[in-house]
C-alpha cells in the first residue's frame, strides 16, 4: 500500500541503500557499494550550477531526492548531503574559484567527502564559547595553523576535509572578521579522529577531531562575520528536516501495513478506532510538514533565504517524527521495540534529528527573533538586569529593575 505523500515525487529512488539499510545500521557503517549508488545516480551533483561541476537540479527535484535517499537509509543520506550539500554550499559560498574548481568538484564527483566541523566538547548551542583558533604559522607562504577539538560533527571518522569555524588570532591592523572557515586538509599530521557510538543514524560516521596545529594554508583561511553564518547553517536545517519527514513517512507506511496484517480480537487493527486515530493523526502531522517544506523550497527557488522559515520547519518536521516514530513503535506492540524492527530504528533515527544542526530549543529562540523579541544572544547573563530580556519591543520597559547596590 502506497501511503507516501511527498507532493515532489518523481522517479528517483535506491533500491540498493533500501534493502541494505537494517545492515548498514546493524554494522554502523555505510558500504562501499552505497556510495557507488550514489554517485551513480547524480544525486551529490544536484545541489550544484554546471560551472561548478553539477547538474543545476530546481529545488522540488532537490527535495525529492533528498526524500528519496533518506527514505532509503537515513545515516547514509545525513553523511552524503552534509558532504554534498551543506559543506558544498559553504565551499561554493565562501571559496574562491579554485576551492570550486579542486574541492567542490571532488566533492561533487564522490572522490572526496567533507565534514562541517562546528561543535566543540564543551559547547554546541552557544557558538560565541568555540574554542579552536586559526593563528599564523610564522613561515614564509603567510600560512596558517589550526588548533582545538571539534564534536559530534558528521563523517568527522571518515572525511577527507573538514569545513571547520574556527577564531582568526589577528595580527596588528588586522581588522577582519574574527570568525573564519577553515577547510582542511585531514590527511596530515596532527590530525586525530575519534569515533563516538551513537543511538541512532548509526551507520552514518560520527565523532570528533582533534586538530593539533595542523597545517592551512593561506587561501584555506575564509575571514567570515558570525552572522553570516547562520545563512550557511539553514542548508543544515533543511537537510534535517528532510530526513526528518522522510523518517516520518516511512514510520506510518510500516505502521500502515502492520495495521492491515495483524489481526486482534478477530479484526485487523486498520479496524479499531484507537490505532485509525493515531495513523490518522500521523498522517495530518507529516503533511503540515510537508506545507511547510513546500514553502520553504518555494521561498529557497525565489533566491529568498527563508531562514525564520526552515528553522521553523526543522522544529516542526523532527519533532513531528519523534512522535509519530513513536505512534509507530506503539501500534507495533513488541514487535516495535526488538531491536532490528524497521521501526525501532526509525524512532532512534527521529531523536537524532530533533538535536543535530541546532537542538529545538536553541532554534526556537531564533524564531522569537521573527517575532521581535531578539536578539537570542546576548554576552554574559546578568541575574540583576538580564541582559538578554532587555526592553520590551513596544517600548514599554515592565520590568522594575532594583539597583545592583541594594540586593
Ligand atoms: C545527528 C547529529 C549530527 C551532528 N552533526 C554535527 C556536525 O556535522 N557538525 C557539528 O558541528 N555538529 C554536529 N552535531 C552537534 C550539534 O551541532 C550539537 O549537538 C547541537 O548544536 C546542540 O549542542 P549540544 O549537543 O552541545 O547541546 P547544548 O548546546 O549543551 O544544549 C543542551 C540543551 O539545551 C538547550 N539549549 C541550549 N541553549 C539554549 C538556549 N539558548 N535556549 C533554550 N534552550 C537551549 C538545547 O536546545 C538542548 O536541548 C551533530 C549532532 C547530532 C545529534
Amino acid at each position: 500500500m502506497n501511503t507516501e505523500r511527498n507532493p515532489y515525487r518523481t522517479a528517483l529512488n535506491f533500491p540498493g541503500i533500501t534493502a541494505r539499510a537494517p545492515q548498514t545500521d546493524t554494522n554502523g557503517h555505510i558500504p562501499p557499494e552505497n556510495w557507488r549508488e550514489i554517485v551513480d545516480s547524480g544525486y551529490l551533483r544536484l545541489f550544484h550550477p554546471p560551472e561548478h561541476g553539477g547538474t543545476g537540479a530546481g529545488a522540488a527535484t532537490q527535495i525529492d531526492a533528498m526524500h528519496a535517499l533518506a527514505r532509503a537509509c537515513s545515516g547514509t543520506y545525513w553523511s552524503a548531503t552534509v558532504s554534498a550539500l551543506l559543506c558544498g554550499k559553504l565551499v561554493s559560498t565562501y571559496g574562491d574559484l579554485r576551492h570550486h574548481d579542486k574541492l567542490l568538484r571532488s566533492l561533487l564527483s564522490g572522490e572526496k567527502t567533507a565534514c562541517f566541523a562546528i561543535a566543540e566538547p564543551t559547547a554546541g548551542s552557544d557558538a560565541g564559547t568555540y574554542r579552536t583558533t586559526v593563528r599564523p604559522d610564522g613561515g614564509p607562504s603567510g600560512g596558517f595553523v589550526i588548533r582545538g577539538e571539534k564534536s559530534r560533527i558528521t563523517n568527522a571518522p571518515t572525511a577527507d576535509v573538514a569545513v571547520a569555524l574556527a577564531r582568526r588570532e589577528r595580527q596588528n591592523g588586522d581588522t577582519g572578521p574574527e570568525w573564519c572557515l577553515a577547510f582542511v586538509d585531514l590527511h596530515q599530521p596532527g590530525v586525530h579522529r575519534y569515533e563516538t557510538a551513537h543511538m541512532g543514524l548509526r551507520g552514518m560516521p560520527w565523532g570528533g577531531l582533534v586538530l593539533s596545529d595542523v597545517p592551512v594554508a593561506r587561501e584555506d583561511v575564509v575571514p567570515v562575520p558570525f552572522g553570516e553564518l547562520a545563512k550557511g547553517m539553514t542548508w543544515g536545517w533543511l537537510l534535517v528536516s528532510v530526513a526528518a519527514l522522510a523518517t516520518a513517512e516511512s514510520a506510518l507506511t510500516a505502521s500502515v501495513r502492520h495495521a492491515h496484517e495483524r489481526v486482534s480480537f478477530g479484526r485487523p487493527l486498520a479496524h479499531m478506532e484507537g490505532v485509525q486515530a493515531q495513523l490518522a493523526e500521523s498522517r495530518a502531522q507529516i503533511d503540515a510538514g510537508w506545507v511547510l517544506a513546500r514553502r520553504a523550497a518555494d521561498e529557497r527557488a525565489a533566491g529568498r533565504s527563508a531562514q525564520h522559515l526552515i528553522g521553523m520547519l526543522k522544529v516542526y518536521a523532527t519533532e513531528m517524527a519523534v512522535q509519530v516514530t513513536g505512534r509507530a513503535v506503539q501500534i507495533h506492540g513488541a514487535f516495535g521495540v526488538t531491536s532490528g524492527h524497521e521501526v525501532e530504528r526509525h524512532y532512534r533515527d527521529a531523536q537524532m534529528n530533533v538535536i543535530g544542526a541546532f537542538a529545538s530549543n536553541r532554534l526556537r529562540e531564533q524564531i522569537t527573533e521573527g517575532l521581535g523579541l531578539g536578539p537570542a544572544v546576548h554576552d554574559t547573563f546578568d541575574w540583576l538586569t538580564p541582559a538578554g530580556l532587555r526592553q520590551h519591543p513596544a517600548g514599554l520597559d515592565g520590568f522594575s529593575r532594583p539597583p545592583a547596590a541594594t540586593v
